[in-house]
């Protein structure tokens, strides 16, 4: 048994040339540690094995001791409950091991579409990202929105077709597909050896050599061989496939094969790893997770292919005290630049704050500063992770991923910076919760229970909310769907012990006006003998569909002065969280306080708060106020000759058929359509086509209703 030929040497020299000369030793040594550095995403469909791949990582890289099979529900990255129990993994567990002197962080993202916005963030701060595919299923919808987002994110990838082993697996038709249905630029870096149960390893056709894996001791040892007679000429047309594709995508692959047609392994992993890189090129391989085969060649694609935080552009962000636009390099002697990307409460440790370092150094002791809230706070502890477990480190550098526990100002999507050296890079856009549900504590001890659960939930999760009705009093709790609620709630029962009932998922209607307008409150009363006054005027106009609302006070100091601000502005807040026509919350609406009045020994906070409110919603109702719907983007994917009633169902629930395609056999019909007609479409759909046709859905906008629903509505 011999190693597989590590190439990284050539590279490591390579980064230290490329960063020598500038800076002092200890950086260049720094430096060179980002270049072994990986921060990678495995974006699949649910089932096509993530996890098993993942936890197949974690144990050749000899993070894990034990495997867990996921079917027996001890996976390690599925580290809570819910997931064990479900089987799928919602939140993004982030985790670090080595692979033959490099450090991959891995951040797992779910693949069910309640939790796209898990997906989103986690996009948002990886450097590359590896696909999984099953070998039978291939491309599934799930898998294609991820990898659509991953287009949109610009994240290079390699794709690692799983399942080789199970019957019908078939590599080719899955490359086939990747290029049909995603439009992704694939190539067999390997071919399978051996079908279905006779599946033992894999061709590599760089090395032109077989690697043949031992199922007897967990896959840790394999022997190279030399490749099978029956798959040669396979072998040798897929090398000469791929050597032409590389000579197509990269001139000096081609002016160096124009030289020397007989290339060594290493001049095209370095072609690869360039087009790679700049998003020409998702090279494939192939193994069983399951039965331990191959997956080490997949971690070796990883060092190999997958860039570096320093093969990364620089990561722009503004420069909150000008205005103007920053950028900050993948460098340890740079000054901070964080990103908060997604907070956990844990039980031991309370909050624990993931964060992205793009340059400079986190330290422990040091103090971080927040551009959005202005408030600096001291770091007491830093952690980096491996699912459950976690190791307290001293520093985390530029490139790396680790988590910050004890910040109490920090929220996701905040920049961490130094005070001295600000800047705020591009923060997370969430969408808007679609499903809303009530939830009524059964004690009044709950009561006080759930309201710490939810708060806390809503810090850990941007796309989950909370109001209370302020007609009924009801706790109304909204999300991306009925799945998210669903595990919400599990976890409020769970993990917090709250007794509570919950309603029925409806959806979350949003108000906003679609005029402008202005009014004006006086509020002058004698409260327990006192007289109280505060007169405020209040102007509101429509903003762009998502935008979210807008509070300004523009006001002169001598008509409303400075100490009444947050009063006022707090009782503009809780005006926009319930509508003037059914109580939902106000959306993409600018409030601006335009004028005022205020008598020096008779106004109150309490007067200019209630003025507020009252004014807002004065001018909300002359505004002309509609209700907005929550609309959903909907993919099926139907056999061809039902393709019929499944329009027709859609045309019933007020669809807009946006565009229709043939895949194979089957056929695409893409549409736009109201949430509120979607209840009960799964069996619906299942029965217009016998359980034959599939498909997906996902929050997309949010548009004014017509009148007659309007009406209807409101009469509710
Ligand atoms: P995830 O939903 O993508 O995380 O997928 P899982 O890792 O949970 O795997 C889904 C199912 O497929 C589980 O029952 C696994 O045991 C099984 N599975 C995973 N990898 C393989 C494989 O390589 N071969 C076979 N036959 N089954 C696999």
């Amino acid at each position: 048994m011999q190693p597989l030929i590590d190439f990284m040497e050539t590279q490591t020299l390579q980064m230290r040339a490329m960063t020598a000369g500038k800076q002092d030793a200890d950086t260049v040594v720094a430096n060179d540690g980002l270049g072994l550095i990986r921060n990678i995403g495995i974006i699949a469909h649910i089932d096509a094995g993530k996890t098993t791949v993942t936890e197949r990582i974690l144990f050749y890289a000899g993070r894990l001791h034990r495997m867990g099979e996921v079917h027996e529900g001890t996976a390690t990255m599925d580290w809570m409950e819910q997931e064990r129990e479900r089987g799928i993994t919602i939140t993004s567990a982030a985790t670090t091991c080595h692979w033959r002197d490099h450090q991959i962080n891995i951040i797992d993202t779910p693949g069910h579409v309640d939790f796209t916005v898990e997906v989103e963030r986690s996009l948002r701060v990886l450097d590359g990202a590896v696909g999984v595919f099953c070998g039978v299923g291939g491309v599934q919808p799930q898998s294609e929105t991820v990898w659509h987002q991953a287009n949109r994110y610009d994240v290079p990838r390699i794709a690692y077709v799983n399942k080789m082993d199970r019957l019908g697996a078939d590599f080719s038709a899955v490359l086939e597909e990747m290029r049909e249905k995603l439009e992704a630029p694939v190539a067999a870096i390997q071919l399978p050896w051996g079908k279905e149960d006779s599946f033992c390893g894999v061709i590599d056709l760089l090395e032109m050599q077989g690697l043949l894996f031992d199922e007897d001791d967990l896959g840790t040892g394999f022997s190279i061989e030399p490749i099978p007679a029956d798959l040669a000429v396979e072998a040798e047309v897929a090398r000469a496939q791929l050597i032409e594709r590389l000579a197509d995508l990269d001139d000096v692959f081609m002016g160096l094969y124009l030289e020397q047609p007989d290339l060594s392994a290493d001049v095209l992993r370095a072609a690869i790893r360039r087009a790679t890189i700049s998003g020409v090129l998702v090279p494939v391989l192939c193994g069983s997770a399951l039965k331990n085969k191959a997956v080490q060649p997949l971690l070796d694609a990883v060092n190999f292919y997958l860039p570096s935080p320093l093969d990364i552009s620089d990561r722009k962000g503004v420069n909150p005290k000008t205005g103007e636009i920053d950028v900050r390099r993948a460098d340890v002697a740079a000054p901070l630049s964080a990103l908060a990307f997604k907070v956990v409460h844990d039980s031991y440790v309370g909050k624990l704050q993931f964060v992205r370092i793009y340059s400079g150094v986190l330290k422990k002791g040091m103090s971080v500063y927040n551009p959005r809230t202005c408030k600096r706070e001291r770091v007491t502890r830093l952690i980096r992770l491996h699912a459950d477990n976690r190791e307290d480190v001293d520093v985390l550098s530029a490139g790396e991923i680790g988590a910050v526990a004890g910040l109490k100002w920090f929220t996701t999507g905040d920049t961490l910076c130094v005070e001295n050296a600000q800047i705020e890079l591009d923060r997370i856009r969430f969408p808007e919760p679609v499903i809303s549900m009530a939830i009524e504590p059964k004690t009044q001890a709950d009561r006080e229970k759930l309201a710490d659960s939810i708060n806390s939930l809503v810090e850990e999760d941007p796309t989950f909310s909370v109001r209370i009705d302020e007609e009924t009093g009801q706790t109304i709790i909204s999300g991306m769907g009925e799945l998210h609620l669903e595990i919400i709630t599990d976890r409020i029962f769970r993990e917090y012990k709250v007794k509570a009932n919950v309603g029925k998922p409806v959806v979350a209607y949003r108000e906003t006006v679609s005029a402008a307008n202005r009014a004006t409150h006086v509020f002058d009363r004698e409260i327990g003998g006192k007289r109280q006054f505060a007169s405020v005027s209040v102007s509101v106009e429509p903003l762009k569909r998502s935008t979210g609302n807008e509070v300004a006070i523009d006001v002169r100091s001598d008509r409303i002065p400075a100490q009444f601000h947050s009063a006022i502005e707090e009782g503009l807040r809780d005006g926009l969280s319930t509508g003037t026509l059914r109580n939902d919350p106000i959306a993409d609406v600018k409030v601006s306080v335009v004028d005022g009045d205020h008598e020096p020994e008779e106004s109150t906070e309490t007067a200019f708060r209630t003025a507020a409110i009252m004014a807002f919603r004065e001018a909300v109702l002359g505004a002309s106020p509609v209700i907005l719907e929550p609309i959903m983007a909907v993919d099926v994917i139907s056999p061809a000759d039902h393709v019929g009633e499944v329009i027709s169902d859609l045309n019933s629930r007020r669809a807009k058929i946006t565009e229709m395609s043939n895949r194979g056999v089957f056929q695409v019909v893409k549409a736009e359509v109201p949430l509120s007609e979607l209840f009960g479409y799964a069996t619906a759909i299942r029965s217009l086509t016998k359980g034959r046709a599939s498909y997906t859905m996902e929050p997309h906008f949010f548009r004014t209703v017509s009148e007659d629903i309007q009406n209807e509505l409101i009469k509710w």
